[in-house]
């Protein structure tokens, strides 16, 4: 054995208790890498959108975000920084009990949606707002009526929904967010608002759609169903809105892929809609798993023998296969033409409030008792305990924590995973060096530019965050500023 062969041994053999004394043998999911390659969009305005709904309720619990330089910021700072463009909000009408106890679920009424909507707008981001129409969550499963108007007859019903539906958009438009959207009803398969009789639903999409209209002609109104894997119902469901003359102008699905199907009959059921209908088509929610492992004591919608296998399953469960799987949903979209919109991201952000990775015994149970603590204080899980008081069967009986911590673009610690630039690098990005402002070209407003988005009077999307990125420093600063104004004082520097 030669001499050098057994000094590389003894280094290796260095390195590796290294490692494993600082528990970094293996790299962590926030240190992986990820590539993405970009998609040649047919909708120049392609939404690459996320609900983060929960946001607020989990920064009331102690949770911070991290970019990947470990630098702690605005959640929607961060997501804005990797190209998501417009953010997704529930709305619930009165998601509390009789002694003002949340129902959880981030405790998502109209006034958390416009502080929400407000960070959004800051980062230039559009908002889409999803009206439930119920005090809690609304799915194929559960539409029923907010409890205000669980008397009322079907035209006294339509009329506090217009009115509702206009009174929570001002409140959220005076709050400073840019609607971009909204979604009249969630997951409206079986019913909307408490009404189930599919001679009725058409009337209470009428009367939302008209409150959105005469509220903002601008704003785009969008129905929402599930399940697309039932091939011939979903057309049956686009053509149903047609025959009942539903104004609309966006035909919307879930997608999860370890549920709904493959991706080639996601984008027939869409193509239906928008070939058919001249409707466009998006997905307004998806999601992926980065990793099958817990870190906040409730199970999981993906865990190790539970949707965790199928034929409509590509990807691994690591950042890679997370992105891959936002990048493949995204071009199924696409893949319809102009009219395919976007897609939107489901909680990618609602990590735990407390990590119980690695705990057993005594610890795990005392950190699980402490997230319980939070999740009934705060509403930072899917349902609390006082949701009984609505929904006794489901959310009242089995509420706890989040169910997709292993699905968010953070770790358990609230540093961005890698797998979060897909938003970003999905697009094609072309720009002049110096062009801050992407007007195609130099000028004395691109310095200026730079100078306003340092003062934090205005904000630079990432493509335009790159091209002001003169000297490639990795972010821009004042040099940029300065070389631009060099540039354009003929300076050959
Ligand atoms: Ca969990």
């Amino acid at each position: 054995m030669k001499k050098a062969s057994v000094f590389r041994r003894i280094a290796a053999a260095v390195l590796v208790i290294t490692a494993l004394l600082y528990g970094c043998a293996f790299p962590s999911h926030a240190q992986q890498s990820v590539t993405v390659q970009p998609i040649d969009f047919q909708n120049g305005g392609f939404i690459r959108g996320m609900d983060v709904s929960s946001v607020i309720s989990l920064e009331n619990s102690g949770v911070t975000f991290r970019d990947e330089n470990g630098r702690e910021k605005d959640l929607l700072r961060i997501l804005a920084d990797h190209g998501v463009n417009y953010i997704r909000v529930r709305v619930w009408n009165d998601p509390y009990d009789s002694a003002r106890h949340g129902y959880g679920g981030g405790n998502n009424d109209v006034d958390t949606a416009a502080l929400i909507g407000r960070r959004a707008a800051k980062y230039g981001m559009k908002l889409l707002v999803d009206f439930h129409y119920s005090d809690f969550w609304a799915d194929p499963a559960k539409q029923k009526s907010p409890k205000s108007w669980a008397d009322l007859s079907l035209d006294d019903r339509l009329d506090a929904l217009s009115a509702y539906t206009s009174a929570s958009l001002e409140t959220i438009r005076r709050a400073g967010a840019d609607i971009g959207m909204v979604q009249i009803g969630n997951e409206t398969n079986s019913g909307v608002a408490g009404v189930t009789d599919f001679k009725d639903i058409p009337k209470v999409f009428r009367a939302a759609s008209a409150a959105v209209r005469a509220f903002d002609p601008d704003i785009l109104v969008a129905i929402h169903f599930t399940n697309p894997e039932q091939t011939g119902t979903t057309e049956w469901r686009a053509d149903w809105l047609a025959e009942n003359g539903v104004d609309y102008d966006v035909f919307a699905v879930s997608y999860y892929p370890f549920w709904h199907g493959s991706l080639s009959n996601l984008t027939k059921v869409l193509r239906y809609a928008a070939d058919t209908y001249d409707k466009y088509v998006m997905v307004a929610e998806t999601s992926y798993a980065y990793t099958l492992a817990d870190t906040d004591g409730h199970p999981n919608t993906v865990s190790r023998g539970h949707n965790d296998t199928g034929g409509d399953l590509l990807w691994d469960f690591t950042p890679q296969g997370q992105a891959d799987e936002v990048r493949a949903v995204m071009d199924a979209v696409n893949s319809v033409g102009e009219k395919g919109l976007g897609v939107f991201y489901w909680e990618g952000a609602w990590i735990t409030v407390g990590d119980t990775a690695g705990l057993d015994g005594a610890a795990y149970t005392d950190r699980l008792n402490a997230n319980r603590a939070l999740w009934e204080q705060f509403g930072s899980g899917w349902a609390s305990s006082a949701s009984a008081d609505f929904d006794p069967d489901d959310a009242g009986k089995y509420c706890g924590g989040s169910a997709v911590d292993n699905q968010a673009f953070f770790d358990a610690s609230g540093a961005a995973l890698a797998s979060l630039k897909v938003f970003d690098e999905v697009l094609a990005q072309e720009f002049l060096p110096g062009d801050a402002d992407l007007s195609g070209s130099l000028e004395i407003l691109d310095a200026t530019r730079i100078q306003r988005y340092l003062a934090d009077l205005c904000w630079l999307n990432p493509t335009a965050q790159k091209a002001a990125d003169i000297n490639n420093s990795g972010e821009p600063d004042i040099l940029d500023a300065t070389r631009v104004q060099r540039i354009l004082a003929g300076f050959k520097d």
